[in-house]
């Protein structure tokens, strides 16, 4: 993705508002469809289906009916697309939810050529063809990917309007060396390797931390609706874009040098939402450990873990194994021991059997690249000599 900054005249701007409240729109009309459906059970409505109500939903209402077809229907293709992965069983995602206005506010063009242009006008501007909009002009901070497919128009926090080109990454080809690495998220650092390595995701500097905390602050104590709430409310959004971007960036440099350097890539199967949300709990009931949890879990999401396996799985398809998380951390790699009291701490790893000391995340890693691989039914497969796999795989692939 690469993203620029959209500078719409007024005009434009309330059909790009129109646009992306159709959008959500018609997205929330495909998931009450499909709300009350659940995999296993037959007839969930299909795209057509789909396309049909959204047809009724137009007639019945003008004021949808004057807007873009192409987003409405691109909104559902979304849906469509997004219902698959949830269904997928190698790597099953989140079950697409409501879209709030004000949060997830976007909306996809895909069909370039057909569907929509681009142009650079001069050095520093751009013009991209909006459905209703006509020529919208952005910022040409960088050259367009000429193989960009498809485009998504956002408005963030601070009010600001992006249009950001897809691309979808080429797949890095196979070293061919053979080699295997486990990679295990980790908790003092986004990721360690099962080489030793560790990899640390940028997050916010010390110093611009200290700037959050005192933006929100200042935003707590600000009275509704006043200028000095929206200016800090503007400042945060600022800085945790800057830390969204600092992290998309380190997540696409770190995924390609590793689809690079090995044949095959081995992570836990994890489910980050899952674990974030259940350590929420509720007022009445906050559950155990909520707070260690919280925390916990902000640091996995602030990692970028997700978002590097995710880089991962585009750049090295066929290459990501996923492994289930079963002892992975409690294992020695040494001499494959088992027991909880061989995690020292946090960091350290050292086992009550052999003696074997490390870093806890490497030792992890280590046995996520020796671990078995889940099958794409779900299963846990079979347990295959470590030294063979990678051969297999260099012939299917
Ligand atoms: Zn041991």
């Amino acid at each position: 993705m690469s993203r620029y900054r959209l500078n719409p005249a007024p005009a434009q701007e309330a059909a790009l508002r129109d646009h992306r409240g159709h959008a959500r729109y018609t997205w929330n009309l495909a998931v009450e469809q499909h709300s009350h459906w659940h995999p296993g059970r037959v007839s969930a409505p299909g795209y057509l289906e789909q396309c049909r109500q959204l047809t009724a939903a137009r007639a019945e209402h003008p004021w949808l009916a004057a807007g873009s077809q192409t987003v409405q229907q691109q909104a559902l293709r979304d849906f469509t697309q997004a219902m698959a992965a949830f269904l997928d069983p190698a790597s099953p995602a989140r079950r697409p939810s409501w879209r709030k206005a004000g949060r997830h506010e976007g909306f996809r063009i895909v069909g370039r050529g057909r569907q929509w242009h681009v142009r650079r006008v001069s050095r520093h501007v751009g013009e991209v063809r909006v459905p209703k909009a006509g020529w919208v002009r952005f910022r040409w901070s960088r050259t367009v990917p000429p193989d960009a497919k498809s485009y998504r128009v956002t408005l963030d926090r601070a009010g600001r309007w992006h249009v950001a080109f897809a691309v979808i990454p080429a797949p890095v080809p196979a070293p061919g060396n053979g080699e295997v690495v486990g990679i295990d998220r980790g908790v003092a650092v986004s990721a360690a390797l099962s080489t030793g390595q560790l990899l640390r995701c940028p997050a916010l500097t010390a110093r611009e931390r200290a700037r959050l905390r005192r933006l929100q602050r200042k935003l707590a104590r600000a009275a509704r609706g006043s200028n000095r709430r929206s200016r800090a409310r503007h400042a945060i959004a600022r800085l945790k874009a800057r830390e969204t971007d600092r992290r998309k960036d380190w997540a696409e440099k770190t995924s390609t040098g590793i689809a690079r350097r090995f044949d095959v890539i081995r992570v836990e199967n994890l489910k980050i939402t899952t674990m974030t949300r259940s350590a929420k709990g509720t007022r009445e009931n906050p559950g155990r450990g909520v707070r260690a949890k919280a925390g916990l879990n902000r640091g996995i999401l602030a990692s970028g873990w997700g978002l590097l396996v995710r880089r991962l799985q585009d750049k090295a398809p066929d290459r990501v194994q996923k492994i289930k998380p079963h002892y992975t951390s409690q294992r020695c790699s040494a001499c494959g021991e088992v027991d909880r009291g061989s995690r020292e701490s946090q960091a350290v790893f050292r086992c009550t059997a052999c003696g074997f000391a490390g870093n806890a995340d490497v030792n992890a890693a280590v046995n996520i690249a020796a671990g078995r691989a889940v099958t794409a039914r779900g299963g846990d497969g079979v347990a295959r000599p470590v030294n063979r796999e990678p051969q297999l795989l260099l012939h299917s692939g």
